[in-house]
């Protein structure tokens, strides 16, 4: 199957709007630091965004919050009030839980032309999901999967590595279903705990122990060699580095996480080839000196251990 282009993406939050309730490490005001939601200022800023860009193809998503929970008439009018100002080289884009898809809601959608659907599965293994107050299973989550391929729209998932109780078995649970569903788009988003959230206080009792920043990378470069390999493109790694450092509590969050997977899959290419054979780019170089990273200059078992704490090493 053919995939999707590269679409501009312009993104409108509605933090938290609709969700059921119950995930335990979110809070959407605090990783978007975004408002409450205004329709009008958005098709303002639409507006502007589609006159200056007219002849990218481009998308304008809904991120943040339940988009399909919402009640259906507040669905048409969000939805309408963007699809109006469309060009023709524009599109819509949502995001949502999989507990909310139905037939209806994917007609709706059709209709005001939105194109890609991104679901948070965020873990395809019913423990953690239990865990973590999501409230649905692993057969809700693929049928919803394959309810919005079949009608059509572009699918794209959101996974979160590090979730409670998630550990290498349902790590490799992931991999086989991502393999099997194969979707258009992933996003990695590992878990941080987030202040004021109830993983905060479970974290605080000692029941929660989150990745380390090298864990989550490790993780994450294992995503990416699985998604070259079967035509799936991730478009992020990492909550937005837009997250205010007073309202990080633990966890594997970085500004440049995305830099540091890139770096790994570098190391662990370079690691097949015989150094003498190397032939680095400016940008790779640069690359394998960013984060503190001491690749180029030692054995990665030399690695100081000063380096071992805020910063990228390989374990
Ligand atoms: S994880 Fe998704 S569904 Fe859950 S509260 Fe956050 S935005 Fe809402």
């Amino acid at each position: 199957m053919k995939k999707p282009d590269k679409s501009l993406i312009y993104p409108l939050f509605i933090p938290n709007e609709a969700c059921p309730g119950g995930c335990i490490y979110c809070n959407q005001y605090k990783i978007s630091r975004a408002h409450a939601f205004d329709l009008k200022q958005a098709q303002a800023e639409v507006q502007a965004f589609i006159r200056r860009n007219p002849n990218r193809r481009k998308e304008i998503a809904f991120y943040g919050g339940t988009f399909t929970a919402l009640p259906g008439s507040r669905q048409e009018a969000l939805l309408k009030g963007i699809y109006d100002l469309l060009d023709d080289n524009a599109s819509i884009r949502i995001s949502t839980h999989p507990a909310f898809i139905d037939t209806e809601i994917l007609q709706r959608c059709k209709s005001f032309r939105v194109k890609t659907i991104e679901l948070g599965i965020q873990d395809f293994c019913d423990l953690p999901l239990q865990k973590s107050g999501r409230n649905y299973t692993q057969a809700m989550a693929l049928s919803a999967a394959e309810m919005v391929r079949s009608a059509g729209f572009v699918l794209g998932l959101q996974l979160m590595p590090g979730m409670p109780a998630s550990d290498e078995q349902t790590l490799s649970e992931n991999h086989r279903l991502l393999r099997q569903l194969k979707p258009d788009l992933l996003r990695l988003y590992p878990l941080v705990v987030i202040k004021d959230t109830p993983l905060h206080s479970i974290y605080l009792k000692g029941k929660y122990t989150p990745l380390t920043i090298a864990q989550a990378v490790r993780i994450c470069a294992d995503y990416a060699e699985l998604c070259a390999a079967e035509g799936i493109r991730i478009i992020k790694y990492g909550l937005p580095s837009n997250l205010d450092q007073t309202d990080f509590i633990a966890g594997p969050f970085h500004p440049a996480f995305g830099e540091l997977v890139r770096q790994e899959l570098l190391i662990r290419k370079l690691d097949n080839i015989p150094r003498q054979m190397w032939k680095l780019d400016k940008k790779e170089e640069q690359l394998l000196k960013a984060h503190g990273c001491m690749y180029l200059s030692s054995k990665r078992h030399l690695l100081s251990q000063q380096h071992q704490h805020n910063r990228f090493v390989r374990n």
